[in-house]
Formats: C-alpha cells, sequence, structure tokens
C-alpha cells in the first residue's frame, strides 16, 4: 500500500506544499525478495556461460591442440557465447515491455504470410515437419510484425524443442468471432497440471526429468505474454502430459473495405 498525501500552497504553487509517503513494510520487503531474487537467476546465468567461453579460450591460448580439438572447442565457445548473447536480448526486450517502454509499430500484417516465412526459414533446420492450415488466403490482423514475428517464432521454437519425438508441429490460422486466432500444436512432452499457473512467469522454467537435458532461459513466454497483450490479443495454452500442447493467440482483425475504389481500413 502506497498513500501520498500533498499540499499545494496559497498561490497555487506547489514548491510550497508537503509530501507525505506511507508505504507497506511487507510490500517493500516483498521488492527486496524479488530483487535479490533477480540479482541472483542473472548472475548465474550470466556466469555459467561466461566461465565456459573464458575456460575454453584459456585453453586455446595454453595448450597445444590438433585442429580438430581446436575446432571443437570453436563450436563451443560459439555456441555459449551465442546463447549469451541471446538471453541478454531477450532480458532486455522483456525489461522494456514491462517497464512500458515497448513502442509498437501498428500495421496491417497478413499473419498466414508471417507465419509461413518464419516456418520456411525453420523448416530444414529440425526433423520436424511444420504444417500451416488456414481457410483464407490472407488473414489480416493489426500488429507490429517485428514483434508478431517474435511470438511466433518463441513459440514454433518450444513446439519443437519439446518434442523431440515427435515428427510433425501444425499451426492453424482461424477467424472465430471477430477475432484472428492462430494455434501452434504439438505432440510432445506437455506440461505438467502443477506447472501451469507460473508458465508465463520470468525465468520459470519446468523442472521435470523429461526435459532437464533441453536449453533455455524461461524468458520467452514472458515475452510472449508481454507482446500479445501488448496488441490487446489473448494468450491461452491447453496441455496433457505425454501427449502435447496447443498454444493459441487471438488478435484483433485488420478489417478492408473497398469504398468508391479507395481501399479503407478500420
Ligand atoms: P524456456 O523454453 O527457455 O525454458 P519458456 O518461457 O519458453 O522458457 O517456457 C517455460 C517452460 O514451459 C519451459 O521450461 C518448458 O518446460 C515449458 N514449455 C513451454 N512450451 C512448451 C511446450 N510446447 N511443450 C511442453 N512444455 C513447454
Amino acid at each position: 500500500t502506497e498513500i501520498y498525501a500533498t499540499s499545494v500552497g496559497e498561490n497555487g504553487n506547489a514548491d510550497s506544499g508537503f509530501l507525505f509517503v506511507f508505504r507497506d513494510r511487507t510490500e517493500e520487503e516483498r521488492i527486496d525478495a524479488m530483487k535479490n531474487e533477480f540479482v541472483s537467476i542473472v548472475s548465474h546465468e550470466l556466469r555459467t556461460p561466461l566461465a565456459s567461453v573464458l575456460g575454453f579460450i584459456e585453453i586455446l591460448i595454453h595448450r597445444e591442440l590438433s585442429r580438430e580439438k581446436q575446432q571443437k572447442y570453436l563450436d563451443t565457445i560459439f555456441k555459449e557465447a551465442t546463447r549469451l548473447s541471446n538471453l541478454i536480448n531477450d532480458f532486455l526486450d522483456l525489461q522494456r515491455m514491462e517497464s512500458g517502454r515497448q513502442i509498437y509499430h501498428f500495421a496491417p500484417v497478413d499473419i498466414k504470410e508471417l507465419v509461413n516465412d518464419v516456418v520456411d526459414k525453420w523448416q530444414d533446420k529440425q526433423n520436424h515437419e511444420i504444417k500451416v492450415y488456414s481457410e483464407s488466403a490472407e488473414n489480416w490482423v493489426r500488429g507490429d510484425s517485428d514483434r508478431l514475428r517474435q511470438v511466433i517464432q518463441n513459440l514454433l521454437s518450444n513446439a519443437i524443442k519439446y518434442s523431440p519425438g515427435a515428427q510433425e508441429v501444425d499451426i492453424r490460422i482461424r477467424q472465430v468471432d471477430g477475432s484472428v486466432l492462430i494455434d501452434i500444436r504439438d505432440y510432445g512432452l506437455g506440461i505438467p497440471n502443477e506447472a501451469k499457473e507460473y508458465l508465463f512467469s520470468k525465468f520459470y522454467r519446468v523442472d521435470n526429468s523429461d526435459r532437464r537435458q533441453i536449453g533455455g532461459t524461461g524468458l520467452g513466454l514472458a515475452i510472449v505474454k508481454e507482446i500479445v497483450e501488448g496488441h490487446n490479443g489473448m494468450l491461452t495454452f491447453q496441455s496433457e502430459m505425454g501427449r502435447g500442447s496447443t498454444f493459441t493467440i487471438a488478435l484483433e482483425p485488420f478489417e478492408m473495405v473497398s469504398l468508391n475504389g479507395r481501399i479503407v481500413i478500420f
């Protein structure tokens, strides 16, 4: 609880007034605890890959190694440094969004074209076949195309990452009751019931033995949620352990009407 009391001076000048601030101690303690947790998570997440990068560089400097060994260590350094860079980018994106400093550039976006574009870039890199279904040739939404791309990339990357044995990921685009819905469905590990309420929390990762080997930062879904909410949209999911998960985004459609030969956008 925070209570402010202000008074303005006789001539309406705020300088001569007073200001009281009462703050709830428990709230202050809660914020302190959050800051501490944040510092420990960030220092761990940043230090581990950095320590590994430094360790391998040291070996490369001081030891005579075969060409193959050198290549192997350089590959590891590249992988760890990429992870570090992604983590910092995700982290800064999320900070910007949470503090309300994210500026969205809304424009008409053909979400079907955007989804196909993301899928084309992924298709050859992994073992899953990604299928895109849509009833219409185009699906226009009101959105920021760079940020929506980030949403689709994060959800698709999770669908692939958390369905290691499965062959397929399905994306369906449909129009329902004045919304455009995008379902991203996998046939993978699923999400345990006890994890469901925390899934969109920053740094939260499911700690099950079935996915301990799968890398990640726990920031992806928090970013997706921020962006979808920044679009006045909705993000929901359904999941069953061992059968798979479906994440659904609902966005506002962009209506385009031709009036006297001119295109009018609502
Ligand atoms: P990350 O993947 O980096 O751990 P996310 O915020 O993207 O972080 O996801 C949080 C957690 O939710 C993951 O650790 C994972 O266990 C679970 N999760 C997310 N998407 C899926 C999915 N499609 N299937 C199963 N579990 C998922």
